[in-house]
C-alpha cells in the first residue's frame, strides 16, 4: 500500500483523491486534509456577493466524501518537510510514500494600506457575504473593481464582477447614478488571448464599464475615499472591490519549497525538486493561470504518474494545458473560453460569445464535480 498524502482539498485535491479511488482502490492509502470543513466554487462566491445564492447552499462537506481507500481529515497543516515527507497538522503527524501539496493560494488584504478597512475582498465566502450588503446599498457614486496584485485566482472574476454589479444596478434603477471601472495591473482582461479579452472588453464597453489597463492601486484612503494609484495620481471610490495581492499559505512558505513565492513544479509531471513530492494548482509557479479548472487538470496529471507508478504500463502523458472557462456576464448569460496554455508556441485560445446555452453548460460543470468528487 502506497501512502498518499493530500494536502488541501480544493479542486487539485478532491480530483486527485477521486481519481485514485477510482483506480488503484486496492493500492493506496489515501489521506486527505482540508482545514475546512467544506469545499466551495471560486465562482459560487460571485453568486453569494450578488444575491444569487444563499451562503448555506454553496457548501459542499467534506464529511459527505465516501470513496474506498480515501480518509478525509479536518486538520489544519503546520509544517512540512518535503525531504522527508512528513507533515505535522493540530491533529498529528504524517509520514508519507508520496506527498502532493495542493494548499492554493491565500490572500493577503493587509499588504495593501486600507483594504482591510475598507476594500471589500470577495474571494472568501465571508467576504462576499459582507460585500452583498455593501453592494446592496450602492445607489450612487464610483465603483472601482481593482486587482491588487500581479497573479490571482480567475483572471476573468473581476470583469465577472463588474458586469453583474452592472446589472444589479440596472435592476435597481440606479446605474445612472453610478460609474464602474475596472483597474488591473495586466495590459488586457486575460493577456494569453487577445480574442477573448476582445470579447471582455467588448462586454464591459457595451455595459459602460470603463477599463483601466496597467493601473495598480497601491493604497485607498478610507476617510477621504481616495484611491492611490502607482504614479501617484488620486482617484475617488465610493464603492471599491479589492482583488488583494495573493501569495502561497504560510505553511508552504516556510517548508523551503518555493522560489520567488511559489513552489516550482515540472510543468509536464507536477513533480517538485523533493523525490516523491507533487505541487498542484495555484500554489504552483506552472506557467498557467490560477484556475480551478487548470488546478483539476494538473491533478489528473498527477494521478497518471501515481498510477503508472503503481501499475507499469505505457508512460503518461504529459500535462497538455487546454481548459475550458466559463465567464459570467450578468443577466443569465455566460461566455466560454477553451483555452491551450501548452500546446504551441504560445498559449492560444478560443472565445465563445455569452448564451443561455453557455449558462447551463456551467450549471452542469458544477453539478458533474459535486456528483463525483462528493457522491
Ligand atoms: C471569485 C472567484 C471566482 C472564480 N471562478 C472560477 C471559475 O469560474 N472557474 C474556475 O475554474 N476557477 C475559478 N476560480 C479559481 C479557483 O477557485 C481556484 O483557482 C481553485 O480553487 C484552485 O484550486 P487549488 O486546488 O489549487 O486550491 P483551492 O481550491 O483553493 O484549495 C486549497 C485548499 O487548501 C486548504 N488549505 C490551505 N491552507 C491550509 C492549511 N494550512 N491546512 C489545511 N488546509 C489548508 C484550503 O482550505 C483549500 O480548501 C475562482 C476564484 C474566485 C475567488
Amino acid at each position: 500500500m502506497e501512502r498518499i498524502l493530500i494536502l488541501g482539498a480544493g479542486f487539485g485535491g478532491l480530483e486527485l483523491a477521486t481519481r485514485l479511488s477510482e483506480e488503484v482502490p486496492d493500492a493506496v492509502e489515501v489521506t486527505l486534509i482540508d482545514q475546512s470543513e467544506s469545499f466551495v466554487f471560486g465562482f459560487s462566491k460571485l453568486d453569494v456577493m450578488f444575491g444569487r445564492e444563499k451562503p448555506a447552499a454553496v457548501h459542499m462537506y467534506y464529511r459527505d466524501i465516501v470513496k474506498p481507500s480515501v480518509e478525509f481529515r479536518h486538520e489544519t497543516v503546520r509544517s512540512i518537510d518535503p525531504a522527508n515527507k512528513r507533515v505535522t497538522t493540530d491533529g498529528g503527524t504524517y509520514d508519507a510514500d508520496v506527498l502532493v501539496i495542493a494548499l492554493g493560494a491565500d490572500i493577503a488584504p493587509e499588504l495593501t494600506p486600507g483594504v482591510v478597512e475598507d476594500g471589500n475582498e470577495f474571494y472568501t465566502v465571508a467576504g462576499a457575504e459582507r460585500v452583498r450588503d455593501v453592494v446592496a446599498s450602492f445607489d450612487s457614486g464610483d465603483a472601482i473593481i481593482s486587482v491588487l496584485g500581479p497573479f490571482y485566482k480567475c483572471p476573468a472574476a473581476p470583469y465577472e464582477a463588474a458586469m453583474m454589479l452592472h446589472d444589479q444596478l440596472v435592476r435597481r434603477g440606479v446605474r445612472d447614478e453610478t460609474t464602474i471601472k475596472v483597474l488591473t495591473p495586466m495590459p488586457m482582461p486575460v493577456p494569453i488571448s487577445k480574442e477573448a479579452s476582445a470579447g471582455i472588453r467588448a462586454g464591459l464597453e457595451s455595459r459602460g464599464i470603463e477599463f483601466w489597463p496597467e493601473t495598480v492601486v497601491t493604497g485607498i484612503d478610507p476617510a477621504t475615499k481616495l484611491a492611490t494609484l502607482r504614479d501617484g495620481r488620486t482617484i475617488n471610490y465610493d464603492l471599491f472591490l479589492a482583488i488583494p495581492v495573493h501569495r502561497a499559505p504560510a505553511v508552504v512558505a516556510e517548508s523551503g519549497m518555493t522560489v520567488d513565492g511559489w513552489i516550482p513544479v515540472d510543468h509536464t509531471t507536477f513533480a517538485t525538486s523533493f523525490p516523491d513530492v507533487y505541487a498542484v494548482g495555484d500554489v504552483t509557479s506552472a506557467p498557467v493561470p490560477r484556475v480551478g479548472v487548470i488546478a483539476e487538470g494538473e491533478a489528473g496529471t498527477v494521478a497518471d504518474v501515481l498510477v503508472h507508478r503503481l501499475q507499469g504500463g505505457e508512460s503518461p502523458a504529459p500535462y497538455p494545458g487546454i481548459a475550458t472557462c466559463y465567464i459570467e456576464f450578468g443577466g443569465a448569460e455566460v461566455a466560454k473560453f477553451d483555452v491551450n496554455f501548452l500546446g504551441g508556441p504560445s498559449p492560444f485560445g478560443v472565445f465563445k460569445e455569452p448564451s443561455l446555452e453557455l449558462a447551463a453548460a456551467k450549471k452542469e460543470f458544477g453539478a458533474t464535480r459535486r456528483r463525483r468528487w462528493f457522491g
